[in-house]
C-alpha cells in the first residue's frame, strides 16, 4: 500500500514536472510552406493534393500548399505518358510527373504522388522492393496500395527541414 502511494506520486510529481517542461520549452518553429502548382496534372489533380495531404498529415516541419493566385510555385506537378518522375532544383523546389506508363500498369495513384513528393522533400530512391517504404517506388509490388512514408522517411524530412538541408538539384525516375 505504502509503495503503491508513493508510486502515485512520483507519477504525480512527474505529471507537474512534465506539464512545466513544455510551457517553458520555445514555441514550434513555424513549418516551412512550399507551394505546389497542380494545374497543370490534368486527370490528376485530386491525387496530386491527396498526396500532399499525406505528407501533410506526416511531417512537421514542412506543409505543402496549393500554390495562391499570383504567386510563384516551388514545385509544379506535370501528368503526361512517360514514366512518374521527379527533377529537383533545390530541396523542396522543382517538378515532378505523374506518368501514365505507371498509372496503367496498374500502379496505386496516391503512392506514386507522394512518392514523387518524397523526392521533393529531399528523399532519394530506396529500391528495397518493401511497400512498407514509400520511396521504394515502383521495386514495390503492383498490388501495394501503401501511399504513406515510414517513420524514418518521415523523420528524415523533418530533419532535412529543420537544418534547411542542402540537396543538390536530381533526377529521378520510377523505373530505372
Ligand atoms: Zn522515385
Amino acid at each position: 500500500m505504502l509503495l503503491r502511494r508513493f508510486a502515485a506520486a512520483v507519477l504525480a510529481a512527474l505529471a507537474v514536472t512534465g506539464v512545466q517542461a513544455v510551457t517553458a520549452a520555445p514555441a514550434a518553429a513555424a513549418p516551412r510552406v512550399l507551394y505546389y502548382d497542380a494545374s497543370q496534372a490534368q486527370e490528376f489533380k485530386s491525387v496530386v493534393a491527396q498526396g500532399a495531404q499525406i505528407w501533410n498529415s506526416r511531417v512537421t516541419n514542412v506543409r505543402l500548399e496549393p500554390v495562391p493566385a499570383g504567386r510563384t510555385p516551388n514545385i509544379r506537378v506535370y501528368a503526361d505518358n512517360g514514366w512518374p518522375r521527379a527533377q529537383t532544383t533545390s530541396l523542396g523546389n522543382g517538378r515532378w510527373y505523374m506518368g501514365r506508363q505507371a498509372v496503367n500498369q496498374g500502379y496505386y495513384q496516391p503512392r506514386i504522388a507522394a512518392h514523387e513528393f518524397g523526392h521533393l522533400l529531399g528523399l532519394p530512391d530506396r529500391r528495397t522492393g518493401l511497400c512498407a517504404d514509400l520511396m521504394s517506388g515502383s521495386s514495390a509490388p503492383v498490388s501495394c496500395t501503401n501511399p504513406n512514408p515510414n517513420a524514418r522517411e518521415a523523420s528524415t524530412v523533418n530533419s532535412n527541414f529543420a537544418t534547411a538541408a542542402s540537396v543538390p538539384a536530381q533526377a529521378f525516375a520510377w523505373s530505372s
